[in-house]
């Protein structure tokens, strides 16, 4: 009997570039309990999710397209939260 530790990555796709990526690689957006879309950090919110590249490219073609608030399924989530996108400085 071996305790086996998974290494499996789960995985998500990006509203901008539709690409899958581990989801560590991905910042996650969530729908708080008042119903504004905001950056989940941490990972910790409850409830729906969408995924974005750290990326400005994935992030404003999500915006354009309003990807982000049809995966939340808000008919408007704000965007307060694009200021706290934690793009890559690359
Ligand atoms: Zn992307």
């Amino acid at each position: 009997m071996t305790a086996t530790k998974t290494s499996h990555v789960p995985l998500r796709r990006c509203l901008g570039c539709g690409r899958q990526r581990p989801q560590r690689e991905l910042v996650r957006l969530a729908l708080d309990p008042s119903g504004t879309v905001s950056v989940d950090v941490a990972r910790r919110l409850f409830g729906r999710g969408a995924y974005l590249c750290p990326e400005s490219t994935c992030l404003k073609r999500a915006l354009a397209r309003g990807s982000v608030s049809r995966a939340l399924r808000v008919s408007t989530g704000g965007t307060a939260w694009v200021e706290a996108f934690p793009l890559s400085q690359r």
